[in-house]
């Protein structure tokens, strides 16, 4: 009975980290609150129900992040990517599925296992005994957002994410931005150098507020709304309130000296902050935004410096409950303070369908090996896996953490041999050093004794 892995929530990460454990030996009971609580986004007594898109977004193994972490989940024997392939639709260089029939497969596929259990019921608390998966997701049910919240600490808990565009720092054209906190602030150089600046004269910031005006922009689902508005206005909404509101608000140009003209006081500047240890990914400050994706990309590069710039991620506000992970999930996915708690999917703070169910088969294998007494180091960071673990658990500002998507510039930079290297040569080699590592972290878990 102490050997059991229970897992709360029958989601994406749920039904991938149940998978794993079980093929390891170990048993497992799946707590699935559905269909006796709902959410406004599941339509389905599935387990992994895709509630929005069908797409599992790019199977490009070589020049994209993604693909590159369906290929991961695909060597380590996952059942998320077999039902996937299994259910494939025709959609170009995306893996699209055929919704219904994949969560009805991945459902049959779990029931059908002999170590797997699914309960139905809705958990409302923290155990104290067991070991336990906690993988309730953007839409974890509001008594156990309460019990999470009531351990972690309110402000260590989030139930919306307000997401800023970010950007890859190697993109940012440094003939105009420069590097400077406001007053020159900080102890150290470093700090003092905290921040990338854009400037605007005042023809430019007017074009930019009558194109964040007229930006398309998408709308909250019903029920989705309940308290948004208390700290994360949308950029376009301050705006709406004001054409002078952004320029006294994140835009606002005082404390800074532009170094490429510093005769000419700028009228605005977008700040950019450093969002990863790596220093590879600049978040723009303040700029949550529910513009539509196309109209982002193009608003956004309107701004001097970004002409060019290339997206790590774009911005959004979404109900959306996870963890400050960098602060409270140690990089085994467990509670620092009750290692017998762990949590997976998109409540650790990545975001997507595969990044969610990645979560599932790391937490999966790694709690199984604790209850059979031995060991799964979290995968090294120069994998698709690994680069987003070690990103929510450690690599991450704590204080502005959102969530993340798998990308290239949370890998460890590549060291160009022999000059600079275009983008797909970059990528390639990205690929080709995760997938040789990948590899023999799978081995070594095959061969513990050599781990
Ligand atoms: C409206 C919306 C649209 C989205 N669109 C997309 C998209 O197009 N593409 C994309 O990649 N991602 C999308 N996402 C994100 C997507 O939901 C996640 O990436 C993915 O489903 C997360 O997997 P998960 O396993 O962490 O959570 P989920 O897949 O949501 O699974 C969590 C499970 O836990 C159950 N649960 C919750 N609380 C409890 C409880 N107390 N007790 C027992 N069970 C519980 C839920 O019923 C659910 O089955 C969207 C999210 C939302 C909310």
């Amino acid at each position: 009975m102490d050997k059991v892995l229970n897992i709360v929530g029958g989601g994406m990460a749920g039904a991938e980290a149940a998978w794993q454990a079980a093929n390891l030996g170990v048993d497992v009971v799946i707590h699935e609150m559905r269909p006796d609580v709902g959410t406004f986004a599941h339509q389905t007594q599935h387990l992994a129900e895709m509630v929005c898109s069908n797409s599992f977004r790019s199977d490009d193994d070589e020049n994209n992040a993604v693909g590159l972490l369906h290929w991961e989940m695909r060597a380590a024997g996952g059942l998320i990517m077999e039902m996937a392939d299994a259910h494939a639709l025709p959609a170009g260089g995306a893996l699209a599925v055929d919704r219904d029939a994949f969560a009805a497969d991945v459902t049959a596929r779990l029931l059908a296992h002999p170590r797997i259990r699914v309960q139905r019921g809705e958990v409302t608390a923290l155990p104290d005994q067991g070991q336990w998966i906690f993988a309730t997701g953007p839409l974890t049910s509001g008594a156990l957002g309460q019990a999470i919240a009531a351990e972690t600490g309110a402000e260590a808990l989030a139930f919306f994410d307000a997401i800023a565009p970010i950007v890859y720092f190697d993109s940012i054209d440094m003939s105009k931005a420069w590097f400077q906190s406001r007053y020159d602030k900080g102890e150290t150089e470093e700090q003092r150098r905290a921040y990338l600046n854009c400037p605007m004269d005042r023809d430019q910031y007017e074009a930019f507020i009558d194109a964040l005006l007229a930006a398309e922009k998408t709308e909250f689902h019903e029920g989705e709304t309940a308290g948004y508005f208390d700290g994360c206005l949308p950029i376009e909404v301050m705006a709406e309130r004001g054409r002078e509101t952004l320029r006294h608000g994140p835009m606002k140009p005082v404390g800074l000296t532009n170094p490429h003209m510093p005769d000419v006081k700028p009228y605005a500047v977008v700040q950019l902050r450093r969002d990863n240890a790596l220093g590879t990914l600049y978040n723009i400050v303040g700029f949550q935004t529910k513009m539509k994706y196309g109209a982002q990309a193009s608003v956004f590069k309107s701004i001097p410096g970004l002409e060019e710039a290339s997206f790590a991620r774009l911005g959004g506000i979404h109900r959306n409950t996870f963890l400050n992970s960098p602060t409270l999930l140690d990089d085994q996915l467990r509670l620092r303070k009750r290692p017998n708690l762990r949590f997976a999917g998109q409540i650790t703070g990545v975001e997507g369908y595969v990044e969610s169910a990645a979560m599932g088969l790391l937490a999966g294998r790694m709690a199984a090996a604790d209850l059979l007494g031995s060991h799964v180091p979290a995968p090294p960071g120069d994998t698709a896996m690994g680069a987003l673990i070690h990103h929510i658990t450690g690599g991450a500002e704590a204080k502005t953490f959102q969530p993340m998507n798998v990308n290239f510039g949370l890998f460890p930079p590549i060291e160009a041999r022999g000059g600079r290297r275009g983008r797909r040569e970059r990528y390639k080699a990205y690929t080709d050093r995760a997938k040789a590592t990948f590899r023999n972290w799978l081995a070594a878990q095959a061969r513990p004794d050599a781990a």
